[in-house]
């Protein structure tokens, strides 16, 4: 759908000019719906995408088109190496406003936009050397090849290539390694960073690169006026700027350019049509934003694209493009050397961690062999997530000792607990609705390439990034849901969206697998499908941490257990060892009945009641 859209657009932008019933005000309005398209598409990476909000992206354009203007009149340099100037000045600013800001949640990211993008304003009109508040003018037109730029139906072509250039280099960008990155600094916390995503870095990344395409809409802004002063980069603009994106769609790179049109073409008219109306010069026209925006946020929340994106595809559209097919044959990414089997993995030692006064784990103490599968079972509440975030590093104990393979762990952030091998599942989902379920698999994958952001934005790394998606692939099929490599994640039943999350660990060629309730919500057949799957890792030499409540499921699976109950180790042993202790016992059943077989009174009847492993009865279990 998007290529004929795109055919469409590129052949009415080139052929506008040329055309001799053009008026120059629509080529002039062209210009500044181009070069405000630049801003917004890296508000749409940086806001859309990251949700990271910035109101001061119009600093960015000042500083692009000041570097470039002083360069061009002070120094007589060429525009060219303004642009280069202008660009390594803005990457240096960004970087280390990114490094201060980015640190800052919640409203205070936003407020501190405001903030810098104020204080820049400030400065650029009080800097004797860039005009003052009179700004710059006499800067000379662009030069390409020794043609001028001089006039607007000219630099229209520059300004609509690096706007074409940025979009498809955003588009790819986004659907690449570090992209999938990008997409899920919006999830829940810890999530990516407990498969080595960076979120940190990634932020700043994306902060720079859009700042970046401000700045080149600055220095295009620039040489196509021939003059530069400071208001069109105030904070009035940098709310203009992320007001477009929201009307637009902040979701799609085609958001930008609709967004930009539709909020410059709709100032022009009111800036026309109200005065006549009002009888008055005054601004009403940001009265009529406000109630706009309003409406958009509350009649389309992604902004104007979508919708039109539906239409399009409707009347145009022959369905899906993508199919059910698999990813491309690549040849399998390199893995890492599996420890022998028996030989020590894991290892806790009297882990602790308190939530203000409670204990949630009390001195917890066990060890883990290659190629064995260790249940870690008990009541709601007894502490069992909160050791799994222990030992992948998501929370930091208290006190207490996790050692992998000789090495300590508990000193170490989540993504390099990651890096040794140590993979893992959520309680609460956390996948990527909107992302295909290959995709948010791939994510798993992460650490085994090292593509960057240059070569994504170039879509020079199509065989690496071929490379992970076949191993996103081939861990979607082994785990049995290869038909649903398209499918958005959102859509799958919540019982499959657990099942990819295990793909999305194995995708990262763990050594240790931590699996947290994987069996809640499988039908009868699913569960068995997994126990099947969970078995196989093992005889491959996989070593697996399990926390589950089908005891059913638990009890044939695991060669080792270990009983938690109010952050405390009740018992620990082989299953057929636990289900006799009579500590676990008066847990879970209250010591009624000393003599019952803990599997067979958990499990009234599988094959029969058709509902596999109703938790324990006393309720204690949910
Ligand atoms: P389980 O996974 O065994 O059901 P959890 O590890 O999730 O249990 O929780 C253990 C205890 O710690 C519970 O009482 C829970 O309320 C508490 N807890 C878990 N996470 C937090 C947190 N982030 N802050 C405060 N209390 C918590
Ligand atoms: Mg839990």
């Amino acid at each position: 759908m998007n290529r004929l859209l795109l055919a469409v657009v590129i052949i009415v932008l080139a052929v506008l000019p040329v055309l001799p019933g053009t008026p120059t005000f629509w080529i002039t309005h062209l210009n500044y719906i181009g070069l405000a398209s630049l801003v917004v598409l890296g508000l749409i990476v940086l806001t859309g995408i990251g949700g990271l909000t910035s109101f001061g992206q119009a600093a960015f354009v000042g500083i692009g088109a000041y570097a470039t203007a002083w360069m061009s009149t002070a120094l007589g340099l060429s525009p060219w190496v303004g642009l280069l100037a202008g660009l390594a000045i803005t990457c240096l600013v960004a970087y280390v406003l990114g490094a201060i800001t980015l640190r800052l949640s919640g409203h205070y990211l936003p407020l501190g936009t405001i903030a810098w993008c104020l204080s820049l304003y400030y400065l650029f009109g009080n800097l004797n050397f860039l005009g003052q508040y009179d700004g710059i003018a006499g800067i000379v037109p662009i030069d390409v090849f020794g043609f001028s730029l001089s006039q607007g139906r000219r630099i229209y072509y520059l300004i609509w290539i690096f706007v074409l250039l940025a979009m498809w280099a955003t588009r790819n960008l986004l659907d690449s390694r570090p992209g999938r990155a990008i997409r899920a600094l919006r999830g829940s916390g810890g999530m990516a960073e407990s498969f080595g995503v960076n979120m940190a870095t990634y932020k700043v990344i994306i902060f720079v690169y859009a700042a970046l395409l401000a700045s080149l809409s600055g220095w295009l802004y620039a040489h196509m006026q021939r003059a530069v002063s400071p208001s069109p980069f105030g904070l009035n603009y940098g709310i203009e700027y992320l007001f477009m994106a929201v009307v637009g769609g902040t979701g799609s790179v085609w958001g930008a350019v609709l967004g930009s049109g539709l909020i410059l073409t709709l100032k022009d008219q009111l800036q026309n049509v109200l005065p006549k109306i009002l009888d008055t010069n005054a601004n009403f026209e940001l009265i009529v934003f406000g109630v706009l925006m309003i409406l958009v946020l509350q009649y389309a929340r992604h902004g104007v694209w979508p919708i039109l994106a539906t239409w399009w595809s409707t009347v145009f559209g022959r369905g899906q493009a993508r199919g059910g097919a698999a990813p491309r044959q690549a040849p399998a990414l390199p893995q890492r050397p599996r420890p022998e089997k028996g030989r020590l993995v894991l290892e806790v030692d009297a882990i602790r961690k308190e939530f203000g006064g409670l204990v949630a784990v009390n001195d917890i103490t066990f060890k883990l062999k290659a190629g064995e599968i260790m249940g870690l079972i008990g009541p709601n509440g007894a502490g069992k997530s909160t050791t799994f975030n222990l030992i992948s590093g998501v929370l930091k104990a208290t006190r207490g000792q996790v050692s992998f393979l000789g090495q300590r762990l508990d000193t170490m952030p989540a993504r390099e607990i990651a890096s040794l091998g140590v993979g893992r599942t959520f309680q609460h989902v956390q996948l990527l609705p909107t992302m295909t379920v290959i995709e948010n698999v791939a994510l798993g994958a992460h650490l085994r390439s090292k593509v960057g952001v240059l070569s994504a934005l170039l879509h020079a790394e199509r065989s690496q990034e071929a490379q992970l998606l076949h191993e996103a692939a081939v861990q979607l099929e082994r785990v049995g849901l290869g038909e649903y490599l398209y499918e958005q994640a959102g859509n799958l039943a919540l019982g499959q969206q657990r099942i990819v999350e295990i793909a999305r660990a194995l995708a990262a060629d763990p050594v240790l697998l931590l699996l947290d309730e994987p069996a809640a919500g499988l039908r009868y057949k699913e569960k068995q499908a997994l126990a099947t799957v969970l078995d196989q890792l093992r005889q491959e030499g996989m070593s697996i941490l399990l926390v589950e409540h089908d005891m059913d499921f638990v009890m044939n699976l695991t060669d080792h257990l270990v009983v938690m109950d109010f952050g405390t180790k009740l018992a620990e042993g082989t299953p057929d060892e636990v289900q006799r202790n009579p500590a676990v016992l008066a847990a879970y059943l209250g010591g009624i009945d000393d003599d019952l077989d803990l599997a067979e009174q958990a499990v009234p009847d599988a094959a029969h009641s058709g509902s596999v492993g109703q938790p324990l009865a006393n309720g204690r279990l949910a």
